[in-house]
């Protein structure tokens, strides 16, 4: 009923607008049946039913920054540190090229050391040769200058994924360090769309001091910088982190943790609604709380999903949250898997498509 009057003719709408009032009443809504309908339909008359595979590279777990959320934040001394060699990452790089997945993901902790950034570009090129640069490469390897940006860029890497983690300057500066810097964050997605990047940017979801005013400032803050993927997650704690410690389990927030889960949800429907034509990715950290958490995000909205890649001895040691799925079967048994979970709620995958976000496409043509 809200929806007629702003829903009307929304396909040639470029700006479908909410208040964030209405925005609030809709995460307050125990099962907001009429908003998931709108999604599901918004869904099929826009990306359609098809979802996008992007296999997930964890190339290292070693991070420069300290976020108080982090598993695998700078001060977490009981981390394993690892880095993916070459051969480890092109041989993921061939499986997921041969399996038919369109494109991969390389994500790390971050850091911006000459040779760090040299490796990946050296790295890029051997995966565009080796894929016949048939494979998208998305790259979520966080801040970095300018020049490093446009060098990823032309060595091949034409996403990239960086999420705000919270678009409120204040949130944000509670939860890092104060040597970390919400300008600097908001700068680098300004300058990855400079550069012609199809920009993913996110926030998780159920922080602690987060409100759900926050939450709809999130998606007028998407909305505002006009991406074109997004990636939204549920906050888990992590017993090591000082977030965890000093906060514990027991925050203030009204987001607690059984209710972080209907409220991704939730806030994915409304982005498929306030942006119909981009990619919206259903997340590992939404499984880790259902085991069918990735189909239901899907079948109200996402359009996108990361199976893990990263192989399993180092994956034990990419946990950036408790009780996050390491899955143990073997490649193939995950897909065959997912194609009949995802058919149960009227999904495919849509096998060697790189699946550019529309959104993106529109822009550029
Ligand atoms: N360092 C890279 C990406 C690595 S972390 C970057 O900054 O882009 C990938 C994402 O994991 C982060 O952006 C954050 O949103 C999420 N994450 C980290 N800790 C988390 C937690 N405790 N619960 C849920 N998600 C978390």
């Amino acid at each position: 009923m809200f929806f007629q009057v702003f829903l009307r003719n929304f396909v040639t709408v470029k700006c479908v607008t909410m208040n964030k009032a209405l925005i609030i009443d809709y995460l307050n809504h125990p099962n907001p049946i009429d908003l998931f309908e709108k999604a599901k339909q918004i869904k099929s008359e826009t990306v359609g039913n098809k979802v996008y595979l992007r296999g997930l590279i964890e190339y290292s777990n070693r991070c420069a920054k300290d976020c108080y959320y982090c598993g695998i934040r700078a001060s977490n001394k009981k981390v394993l540190r690892y880095q993916m060699n070459d051969q480890a990452v092109l041989e993921a790089v061939e499986y997921a090229y041969h399996k038919g997945f369109g494109s991969v993901v390389l994500q790390s902790g971050e850091r911006q050391s000459q040779e760090f950034t040299q490796n990946i570009e050296a790295l890029l090129k051997k995966i565009m040769t080796l894929t016949n640069n048939e494979i998208g490469i998305t790259l979520s390897l966080g801040e970095q200058s300018e020049d490093t940006y446009r060098r990823w860029h032309d060595a091949g890497a034409k996403r990239y994924l960086l999420r705000i983690e919270t678009s409120n300057k204040a949130l944000y500066e509670k939860l890092h360090p104060k040597n970390h810097n919400y300008g600097a964050r908001l700068k680098s997605l300004q300058t990855l769309k400079k550069l012609n990047f199809q920009v993913g940017t996110g926030v998780m979801i159920g922080l602690p001091y987060q409100t759900l005013e926050h939450l709809a400032e999130d998606l007028h803050f998407f909305q505002d910088m006009d991406v074109d993927m997004v990636g939204m997650g549920p906050y888990i704690e992590h017993a090591d982190t000082p977030l965890y410690e000093t906060v514990g389990a027991r925050h203030a927030s009204p987001l607690q943790i059984e209710n972080r889960f209907d409220l991704t949800l939730k806030m994915i429907a409304l982005l498929r609604i306030l942006m119909p034509t981009i990619n919206i990715a259903a997340t590992t950290a939404l499984q880790t709380l259902d085991p069918f958490g990735r189909e239901k995000a899907i079948e109200i909205g996402s359009n996108v999903i990361m199976p893990n890649l990263t192989p399993l001895k180092y994956r034990e040691n990419y946990f950036l949250y408790d009780g996050k799925t390491v899955v143990r079967d073997t490649f193939d048994d995950t897909v065959t898997d997912l194609e009949a979970r995802l058919a149960r709620v009227g999904a495919e995958i849509g096998y060697n498509l790189q699946g550019d976000s529309l959104h993106f496409k529109m822009k550029s043509a």
